[in-house]
């Protein structure tokens, strides 16, 4: 049974917006559907000569990037198999600086706090170490 795809599921599918599992559904609805290839040409040659829909505005203007805190989530692994797929797809695949900017930003700050506490520890050891000594 072929899905009805929409005009927007299309232009997403072009600027490769769209989670890895939807990506892939519509391909799969492209190679069947040949009216489908049709509209999606008219979408990419409408794309060329400047004109722009709402949707292609939207995701333009980056709503569907992550927040730090996702992102933070993201590199601790706190995110579900879902959230962490999609920001992988977005910064990995669709390549967006925005996000690889955030995430390189947040994963410095999180080893610095890993070596500020790893220090700390260090220190707190040896000087258990010391006082053992002493005692003994
Ligand atoms: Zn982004």
């Amino acid at each position: 049974m072929p899905r009805r795809v929409t005009q927007s599921e299309l232009e997403a599918y072009l600027e490769e917006a769209l989670p890895p599992q939807e990506m892939a559904a519509i391909e799969l609805e492209l190679r069947g559907q040949p009216e489908l290839l049709k509209r999606l040409a008219t979408i990419n040659g409408r794309r060329d000569a400047g004109v722009h829909s709402v949707g292609e505005i939207w995701r333009r203007n980056r709503l569907s990037c992550a927040s730090r805190q996702q992102l933070g989530s993201y590199l601790l692994g706190a995110l579900d198999e879902e959230q962490a797929a999609y920001i992988q797809f977005h910064i990995d695949t669709i390549g967006c600086r925005v996000c690889q900017a955030n995430l390189s930003d947040l994963s410095r700050q999180q080893e610095e706090t890993v070596e500020i506490v790893e220090t700390r520890r260090t220190k707190y050891f040896q000087s258990t170490a010391g006082q053992l000594r002493r005692k003994a």
